[in-house]
Parts: C-alpha cells; sequence; structure tokens
C-alpha cells in the first residue's frame, strides 16, 4: 500500500527530507506522495518515516493504491537496481 497525503497537511515541510525514495513534493497545494516510489519505508525502515514524524497525521493508507509486502518488498528492488540490473519496473496503482 503506498501512503497518501490528505488535506489537512499544513505544508510543514518536515516529511519531505525522511522519505528514502524521494517519493514526496510539493504538489499544486498541498505536499504529494508519487505511489510509484513510495514503498511503506520497506526495504529502508521498519515504519514509514513521514507517518513517524508528521505533525498533524495526515497521512494515511492510499486506499486506491493497496499493495502487498511482497508487492512492496519488488517495488523497493527496482527502485534500487541498477542499470545491469534485469528487473523492469512495474506500475501497481
Ligand atoms: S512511507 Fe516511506 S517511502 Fe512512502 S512516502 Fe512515506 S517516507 Fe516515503
Ligand atoms: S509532515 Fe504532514 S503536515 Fe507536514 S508537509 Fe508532510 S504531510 Fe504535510
Amino acid at each position: 500500500m503506498a501512503l497518501k497525503i490528505t488535506d489537512e497537511c499544513i505544508n510543514c515541510d518536515v516529511c519531505e527530507p525522511e522519505c528514502p525514495n524521494q517519493a514526496i513534493h510539493f504538489g499544486e497545494r498541498i505536499f504529494e506522495i508519487t505511489s510509484s516510489q513510495c514503498t511503506e519505508c520497506v526495504g529502508h525502515f521498519d515504519a514509514p518515516q513521514c507517518v513517524e514524524v508528521c505533525p498533524v497525521a495526515c497521512i494515511i493508507i492510499d486506499p486506491e493504491c493497496r499493495e502487498t509486502p511482497e508487492q512492496l518488498t519488488l517495488k523497493y528492488q527496482q527502485l534500487t537496481q541498477t542499470p545491469n540490473d534485469s528487473l523492469k519496473l512495474t506500475k501497481n496503482c
């Protein structure tokens, strides 16, 4: 499951530098998460770092992007592969 930032975001910019996958950026109004780059921190940390630091608890599981632990691990491997690796980037949602 990739995560999603809700309208309660206060644009404090605390989460963006904590993301190991550079999946967080400022969107049109509030910060947003690029689902194809969010592994829920699988491969890097035991818990989603953005959720840990958000002061208003506005980061939730994206109901449109539910992924299994296996899919998240594969996504992590794809995001960290070198150009010579054979894994192809797949889109889950
Ligand atoms: S859960 Fe982890 S990978 Fe996903 S946006 Fe938050 S910090 Fe980045
Ligand atoms: S930490 Fe929470 S409130 Fe701050 S920018 Fe990120 S999502 Fe928005």
